[in-house]
């Protein structure tokens, strides 16, 4: 476990890690710089059989540039106030960056009890409670002790001892991520770097993307909360000795990172808590610190929603000039810049955002609904309830919540889920999608039986579905026979050709007496063919739908082909001026009756125009 000082300077915290564990933090630093230790800058000590590391920070070090950049639910807060002093601004700081970093439990020693009498302690009890009331401490135990005299650290061992097996839980495996504090040089084992295992594991061994670099690393030798280890795990503290970089190439703020899920962003939207007693209202496009794991931005903040009061809960987009390697989920700290003094903070919701119309509705909507589930360490709730508005990229899914490829297929759940390629919508979605897209064609189909079907653009602007979605469920419906496409348009299959069945030696027979320059009519085909006309004229209509013939007037049937031709005759008659039936009829070499459905038929399909006894071209001809 992980123990994080905060509080006041001079009220002890260093006094009370080197009480409980031997270790002076503060000579740390320096044993460092002279390369006498590659300790990690903190100091450990086994109570019970529990490990327990102490983050403390130095004391000409600010607190927010120190912080621990570890994993706020495995941290347990160590928050130290003189009894001589109460509580003091930094205490108040300290402990407000702690809340924000979402840090849930912890531990308040009253320290330098030597100082006072029995009466000033009791009310200085009664102060702290009362300032702690709204924070997560409010029913943390307050232990009275003295580092210097050694009263009450006993009792803290033991409290803190209680504590360690309830911190214990169960995080959703995640791909490793190490958030870099500190950078050496090390005669004779070249570069370690320091931080804590912010997600998954690391393995002597492994080959590691180095953020800085953004090249992949070996992992020569780990020490994990003070001691050599084979694998350091979520929350542990960790040296890693790490070849093929220099350490002037790594810095503070830097990341190792899972090489298959590397994923940046320059963009992000957080669900914002206002600090409390932040003086000022918040403007867009302000100017902020951004403070995520170890790294530190400047960037601008963009309210989206009413931040009012703290406790309120507002959303934010934070842009900033370099990209941080966050993940969904993750906590990040704001500062204002002008002010020098927390604003507040939050956790990533998004890492993508519109750089325009940010406030729209819909989106707001959408980003309040999924605060819940964002801050819920659960990837696999995620992706049901993304997926049940629109279809989700899987690559771009797993890299925004950090999980390696084979965590991400493990929770798919293919009862709710359906996948196409490396796409996924609820089955509950796909079904409304589908019916919306089913309607939208039927009605399309009814008033246009001589085209095709619709674009997917063109369904877009119908349904007021997203592109990607249309084409997930296109593609599915694709793959089971519901729809068909051709030259970019959909169809509901079941009016379309492939599915049309006919009688395939009737077509035969058929072509010969259709397929010449002047088609026979119907009655006359029954005839020739001596075919009842009633079953010619329904095996007519599938082969219609079926796109093998068109039907030009009641009883004639021509090709697409043959009408193409006639239709290049009208244009070339029409490049002269407006054409009669006996011109058409001359170039084309067919009877005048026939002359006439056929231009009737033009005029129908608006290729021609009729005036008076003449007829113009007015638009394209598309059999
Ligand atoms: P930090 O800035 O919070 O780390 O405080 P330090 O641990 O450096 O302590 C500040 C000063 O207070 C030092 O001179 C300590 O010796 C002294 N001090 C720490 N704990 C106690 C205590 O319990 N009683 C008394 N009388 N002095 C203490
Ligand atoms: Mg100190």
């Amino acid at each position: 476990m992980i123990v994080t000082l905060a509080g006041h300077v001079d009220h002890g915290k260093t006094a009370i890690v080197k009480a409980l564990t031997g270790v002076d933090t503060d000579r740390l630093e320096e044993e460092q710089a002279r390369g006498l230790t590659i300790d990690l800058g903190f100091a450990y000590t086994n109570i019970n059989d529990h490990r327990i590391g102490f983050v403390d920070v130095p004391g000409h070090h600010s607190f927010i540039h120190n912080m621990i950049a570890g994993v706020a639910s495995m941290q347990h807060a160590l928050l130290v106030v003189a009894a001589d002093d109460g509580v003091m601004p930094q205490t108040e700081e300290h402990l407000q960056i702690l809340q924000l970093l979402g840090i849930e439990q912890g531990t308040v020693v009253l320290n330098k009890v030597d100082h006072v009498d029995k009466s000033q302690l009791e009310q200085m009890v009664l102060q702290l409670r009362n300032f702690l009331q709204h924070t997560f401490l409010r029913n943390a135990p307050i232990v009275e002790a003295s580092a210097l005299t050694g009263i009450g650290i006993e009792t803290l061992r033991d409290s803190l001892s209680n504590r360690m097996s309830q911190l214990e839980k169960n995080l959703c495996p995640r791909a490793f991520r190490l958030a870099i504090d500190r950078v050496f040089a090390k005669q004779g084992l070249g570069t370690v770097v320091t931080g804590t295992v912010y997600d998954g594991e690391i393995r002597v061994g492994d080959d590691v993307y180095l953020s800085s670099i953004q090249k992949k690393v070996r992992v020569r030798r780990i020490v994990a909360n003070g001691l050599p280890v084979e694998v350091a795990y979520t929350g542990d503290r960790c040296g890693a000795q790490i070849a093929g970089v220099h350490s002037n190439e790594v810095s503070r703020g830097d990341w190792l990172r899972d090489p298959e899920s590397v994923f940046a962003t320059d963009t992000l939207t957080v669900q914002f808590e206002l600090a409390s007693g932040f003086p000022r209202d918040i403007k867009n496009w302000c100017s902020v610190h951004v403070y995520h794991g170890t790294s530190h931005r400047l960037g601008k903040l963009f309210v989206l929603d009413s931040i009012e009061d703290h406790g309120t809960n507002g959303i934010v987009d934070l842009v900033v000039p370099e990209p941080l390697h966050v993940a969904i989920g993750d906590r990040i700290i704001v500062r204002d810049q002008s002010l020098e003094r927390t604003m507040g903070g939050g956790i990533v919701i998004a890492t993508t955002a519109p750089t325009t119309r940010r406030r729209l509705p819909a989106r707001i909507q959408r980003l309040r609904d999924f605060t819940t589930v964002a801050s819920s360490d659960s990837p696999q709730q995620a992706l049901i309830q993304s997926s049940k508005t629109s279809c989700v990229n899987g690559d771009d899914f797993r890299l925004q919540w950090n999980l390696t490829l084979d965590q991400f297929r493990s929770f798919i759940d293919r009862n709710t889920i359906q996948q196409v390629n490396n796409r996924f919508l609820a089955k509950s979605a796909m079904e409304i999608v589908r019916k919306e897209i089913c309607s939208t064609l039927d009605e399309y189909h009814k008033t246009h039986s001589h085209e095709f079907g619709l674009t997917i653009k063109q369904l877009a602007k119908k349904t007021a579905r997203d592109l990607e979605t249309l084409r997930f469920v296109l593609k599915y419906g694709q793959n089971t026979g519901q729809f068909h496409t051709k030259a970019g348009q959909y169809a509901i299959a079941s009016r379309s050709d492939v599915t049309v069945s006919y009688n395939k030696d009737l077509y035969r027979n058929l072509v010969p007496l259709i397929d010449t320059q002047q088609p026979l009519p119907v009655g006359d085909i029954a005839r020739e063919l001596k075919v009842p006309l009633g079953i010619l004229e329904n095996e007519l209509k599938r082969m219609l739908k079926a796109k093998l013939f068109v039907q030009v007037s009641e009883k004639r049937f021509f090709t697409g082909k043959r009408l193409q031709e006639l239709a290049e005759i009208a244009g070339a008659l029409d490049k002269s001026g407006p054409f009669s039936v006996k011109q058409f009829r001359d170039q084309s070499g067919m009877g005048r009756m026939i002359c006439i459905d056929v231009l009737e038929y033009f005029d129908k399909v608006r290729y021609t125009q009729r005036e008076a006894d003449s007829r113009r071209v007015v638009g394209k001809f598309d059999p």
